[in-house]
Parts: C-alpha cells; sequence; structure tokens
C-alpha cells in the first residue's frame, strides 16, 4: 500500500453493517475510530489497525453503532442497513440457554447443524455462534463437514477443533491440534459410502472428545455442512443428524429443504430457519478451486504467520501406501455376504510410482493395515514433490520435523503444487 493511499470515514448507525471486497491485488486497512463493532462475531479493539487482503470478503457489523476508518480502495464497498444479524444473535440466545440448562444438570449441551445451499453464509454463521459463544466463557467444539473448502484442515478432509478464543479478525479460528479425518475427495459423491463411514467416525470421536471435559460438554458441538442438498447430499444430511445426534438444524436460505426436513427429522430435533445475509458473496468453480489451492499452501507454509515445512525423503521400500475404495463390481461378482459397495471403503494397496508427485498423502497413526486405520483420526498431511524412479525414494514436504514414523499412507485425489 501506498503512503497516499486515502482513508475514509464510516459512521455505521446501530444495526448497520460495512461491507467490503477486495478482487484486486491490494490491502485495505480497517479501524474501530470510536463506539463498538465486531467482524463475524468477534470484536474489534479501538484504534487497532486490520489488514485485508486480496480475496477479502468483510463485514463489520455494529449493534450499538461506530465509527469505522477505512484506509486504500476496495473493488466493493457498501453500508447495509439490512442485516439477519439481529435474528442470529436470537437463534445464540435460544443455544445459549440450553447451554445454561446443560451446565446445571452436568449433561450434554446443544449440538447444532448449519444446513443449506452453497453460498448462503453457513462457515459465516458457524464462526458467530462460535464467537458469541466464547465470548460468554464457553469452549464449543467446531465441527467442518465440507470436504470441498477444509475450513480447519486441508481439503479432501473432515475435522473437529476445540474452540478456546474468539477467532482473530484477520486470520480466523487457531487450527491447534483438529481432530482430522481422511476422506481424500474434494466432493462427497466422489465415494459416498466412504463419505458416509467418515461422518460417523468423526461423530464418534468428536462425541468421546466432547465427554472429556464438563465445560465442552455442556458448550456443545456446532457444525458445518457443504452445500450439497438434494438426492444423496440430502440423505448426507440427515445422515450426518443422525450420527452427531443433532439437536438443532438451522436451515440458511431455503424454505424447501427447511419443510423436507421438518418433515423427515425425528420431532426431538428442533428445525429452525434463518435468512441469509444479502452480504453473503457468490463463488465461482474457479474461485472454489483457488481457495482449495490457498488452503493446502496455508497448511504447509501459514498465512500470516508464517509455517516453515521440512523436505524429507522416503524410500519407496520403506512405504506403507493404500488408497480407499476400488472400482464397484456388481453384487453378484463378490464373495458371499458383501455387496459392491463394501469394496468403496476397504483399504486397497498401491505402488509407488511417478503419478503420485504433488498428491497429498494422509499419514495414519496405525503401523499396519490392520489396525482399523479408517475408523480412526489422522496424524495429518504430507505432500509429495519429488518421486525419483532411479534412487526409487520420494521427497514429501512435511509440516513435522521429525523423520516420518513408519505409518500408513493414505492417497489423497487433492494435489498441490509446491512452488516455493
Ligand atoms: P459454501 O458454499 O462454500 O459452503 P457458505 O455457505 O459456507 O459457502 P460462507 O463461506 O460463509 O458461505 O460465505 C461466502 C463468502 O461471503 C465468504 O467469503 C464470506 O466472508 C462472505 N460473507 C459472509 N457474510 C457476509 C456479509 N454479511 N457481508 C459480506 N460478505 C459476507
Amino acid at each position: 500500500m501506498t503512503d497516499t493511499a486515502e482513508t475514509k470515514e464510516y459512521i455505521l448507525e446501530k444495526d448497520c453493517e460495512l461491507r467490503f471486497e477486495i478482487e484486486s491485488k491490494t490491502q485495505i486497512i480497517v479501524e474501530l475510530k470510536s463506539g463498538f463493532a465486531e467482524l463475524y462475531g468477534t470484536e474489534l479493539v479501538k484504534a487497532k489497525k486490520y489488514t485485508f487482503l486480496q480475496g477479502a470478503k468483510v463485514a463489520v457489523f455494529s449493534y450499538q453503532g461506530c465509527v469505522i476508518l477505512l484506509t486504500g480502495e476496495p473493488d466493493v464497498c457498501y453500508i447495509a442497513r439490512e442485516t439477519p444479524m439481529i435474528q442470529y444473535l436470537n437463534t445464540h440466545s435460544a443455544i445459549e440457554q440450553m447451554r445454561a440448562k446443560a451446565e446445571e444438570r452436568e449433561s450434554q449441551g446443544p449440538i447444532v447443524m448449519i444446513v443449506g445451499p452453497t453460498d448462503v453464509g453457513k462457515s459465516t454463521v458457524c464462526r458467530i455462534l462460535l464467537n458469541y459463544a466464547v465470548r460468554l466463557g464457553h469452549r464449543p467444539i467446531f465441527t467442518d463437514l465440507d470436504v470441498g473448502q477444509g475450513n480447519l484442515c486441508v481439503p479432501g478432509s473432515i475435522s473437529s477443533l476445540l474452540i478456546e478464543r474468539p477467532a482473530s479478525i484477520e486470520e480466523g479460528f487457531a487450527q491447534i491440534a483438529p481432530l482430522v479425518v481422511h476422506y481424500g475427495h474434494k466432493s462427497p459423491d466422489a465415494n459416498n459410502e466412504f463419505y458416509k463411514s467418515c461422518i460417523s467416525t468423526l461423530a464418534d470421536i468428536t462425541i468421546e472428545r466432547l465427554k472429556e471435559d464438563k465445560r465442552t460438554m455442556a458448550s456443545g458441538i456446532i457444525i458445518n455442512t457443504c452445500g450439497w442438498i438434494k438426492g444423496q447430499g440430502y440423505q448426507n444430511i440427515k445422515d450426518a443428524a443422525n450420527a452427531f445426534q443433532v439437536g438443532i438444524i438451522i436451515v440458511l436460505d431455503q424454505e424447501r429443504l427447511y419443510n423436507e426436513l421438518l418433515r423427515d427429522i425425528d420431532s426431538s430435533c428442533k428445525v429452525v430457519f434463518l435468512p441469509k445475509s444479502g452480504g453473503v458473496v457468490e463463488r465461482s468453480q474457479q474461485i472454489r478451486a483457488e481457495s482449495r489451492d490457498l488452503r493446502i499452501r496455508e497448511y504447509f507454509y501459514g498465512s500470516r504467520s508464517p509455517l516453515y515445512p521440512h523436505s524429507i525423503d522416503i524410500k519407496w521400500s520403506d512405504m506403507k501406501l493404500y488408497k480407499i475404495g476400488a472400482p464397484a463390481l456388481p453384487d453378484s461378482c463378490m464373495p458371499l455376504g458383501m455387496k459392491a459397495t463394501d469394496n468403496m471403503t476397504k483399504l486397497w494397496p498401491i505402488q509407488t510410482g511417478p503419478s503420485l508427485v504433488h498428491h497429498l498423502l494422509a499419514l495414519s497413526f496405525a503401523e499396519t493395515a490392520e489396525q482399523d486405520v479408517l475408523k480412526k483420526n489422522i496424524l495429518g498431511y504430507v505432500c509429495v514433490t519429488n518421486v525419483d524412479v532411479d534412487r526409487q525414494t520420494i521427497t514429501v514436504l512435511s509440516p513435522q520435523p521429525r523423520p516420518l514414523p513408519n505409518v500408513v499412507m493414505l492417497l489423497s485425489e487433492l494435489q498441490f503444487i509446491d512452488s516455493h
């Protein structure tokens, strides 16, 4: 940013929102001059400068009114008077009452799942509800079932994260030790049978984690889902609600989905409709692909606080590499008692070779394929940066400095070209 970048003052009346988008390669600095304001549930500190970079889509909301200073030139910038924030706050209050009851009775707090089509602000509503919860001293779990974007790990995985403090304004939630389950594709329909099994694995380990700590147990879980809501996608929503024993489903924007769920979901689960914010921005396939790539880059290299990944060589002969699922055979060709779909949730050993280059590999905690690898969370991911056929080795980019333990590796369809 040049020193000459212009600073403009925006006066927000109460319940108004300043929205801006940065499409070009520029940065915008936001400062709260007076009053109170928050960004997706995190309070802005007065006189502190927050920097937003290309690709940011931002909404600074104020319940009481405030003055904001904005330096730089966003591509879109306006004040919105109509926002659903009061409805989101009321929903938080209802969830809060359930937490208070759970604390009193030392029982399990609310398990809330946010559903809706793509680009309706599901991730943003999760962030707002989680921030409001931690601001009141709770320690909820955030579960992300969206394999396409992978908010908590890399795309192609689903995860749960304990939230102990509000999201940073610029960087989101601190991603310390999430529980990650490897899936390996960027959309659930690539192997829906296995996606279902991943959801039930993550549900089991998340609920186990929930019960480890009294405060977390009463705080409950907020679950984000992907935008696939028709056909098998709808069935996945119902399966996830069952697996996580969801007590409240929040449907964003789609009355049809809301009515279908009211009809089909057990009456012990409340289904609530909430409007989407007019500020939520639609993202094209290309932007989604770019943000997937960015998530993987950040996993290895960090974003504002840089990370320094390690380059490690592994001999082919030391690798135990598998993929999940084999082409389906007709049921009549399967051994007695097995269905063709069983193939899709099994480990299949694969040979190391040049085709592995750029692929992500999940590192399991297990040392042999017999150890129920797919019913557990994983250690993390590495990315294959080189395959040396002569030396029969591969080179991987790894967040961990140690030589890789002698573990089972699982191939992901997702690729990352390391240009560092
Ligand atoms: P997906 O289809 O990937 O699941 P989603 O429904 O989870 O998307 P979000 O990721 O929450 O949607 O929102 C899409 C984009 O809109 C994000 O970049 C987010 O920062 C932006 N956004 C959300 N709410 C607002 C708002 N009130 N004003 C401006 N931008 C917003």
